[in-house]
């Protein structure tokens, strides 16, 4: 008979957040499946369970993805744990599950320590809808395309950050989303330094040029107003586009008018264009 994936969330912070279920699963498989096992070694230790641990992270999944499946396959219970949090969001994992899932293997999800849902429960803005968008990329092109697509966005935003990019990527949406836009900034959460500051994208700039960002950070960004004017699709935008263009503009003018008209961001619908060719 086939063995099982677990996920195992593990603490963002503080130790006391490893539940029961989490703590008999590590102890009741066959393996652990870790994204650095050195880090997951101290955790286990912490715990006191005694367990192979087998590496499963961004640059072996490749490889070490199908070792696993095939234990699986032949009746053993795997346990995967990232370093911190929920294996599978902005963690190695996602194609071990979806590997799994093909191979009709059943996965398992243990509900425990999100950092996004921990900022978002606290961030003090709509919950109601909200959007993850992960990392931004370190490529600036990649990173404006990705906020450009985000213009019009009414629901509220999760992005998680290094430190040291903070005040670059607060750059960019204080240029992308404009200053009154407000932000909850989530640090530490659940450690000791444990801090929400709840501010505008101004007020979070200013703040941070003044001193240097410290620790783990989940922004939380407010959506955008819903429109009283009615919505114009991005269908409508580019029609806009072809039809300037079908008049003689350069495409390059054709957006430029289109996206003043329309209120899509210039660049967004110049992608758009393209693609829509
Ligand atoms: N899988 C994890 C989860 O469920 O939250 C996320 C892993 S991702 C590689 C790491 C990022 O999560 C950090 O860069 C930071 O943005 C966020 N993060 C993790 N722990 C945090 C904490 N204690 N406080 C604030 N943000 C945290």
């Amino acid at each position: 008979m086939a063995g099982m994936l677990y996920l195992v969330p593990t603490p963002i912070g503080n130790l006391g957040d490893i539940s029961q279920r989490c703590r008999e699963t590590l102890e009741n498989a066959d393996f652990i499946a870790a994204e650095d096992t050195r880090v997951s070694l101290k955790l286990l230790n912490h715990l006191e369970i005694k367990k192979t641990l087998v590496s499963y992270y961004e640059h072996n999944r490749a490889e070490s993805g199908p070792k696993i499946l095939e234990r699986i396959l032949a009746g053993e219970t795997c346990a995967l744990v990232s370093d911190a949090g929920s294996p599978a969001i902005s963690d190695p994992g996602e194609d071990l599950v979806a590997l799994c899932a093909k191979n009709g293997v059943t996965v398992s999800a243990i509900p425990g320590p999100c950092a996004a849902i921990t900022a978002l429960s606290i961030s003090g803005l709509p919950t109601g809808r909200f959007t993850f968008e992960g990392f931004l990329s370190t490529n600036k092109k990649s990173r404006l395309d990705h906020l450009n697509s985000l213009a019009g966005e009414q629901r509220t935003m999760i992005f998680y950050e290094a430190p040291h990019k903070l005040k670059n990527t607060l750059q960019d949406l204080l240029a992308a989303f404009g200053p009154d836009r407000r932000i909850s900034l989530c640090r530490e959460l659940t450690k000791l330094h444990e801090e929400v500051i709840r501010t505008t994208l101004q007020g979070a700039a200013d703040y941070y040029e003044a001193q240097d960002p410290r620790g783990e950070y989940v922004l939380v960004l407010e959506g955008a107003a819903p429109s009283a004017e009615p919505e114009t699709t991005l269908e409508d935008a580019l029609a806009l586009v072809a039809e300037k263009v079908a008049q003689g503009l350069s495409r390059k003018d054709a957006v430029k008018q289109a996206a003043k008209e329309t209120g899509f961001p210039k660049n967004a619908l110049y992608e758009a264009s393209l693609r829509d060719e």
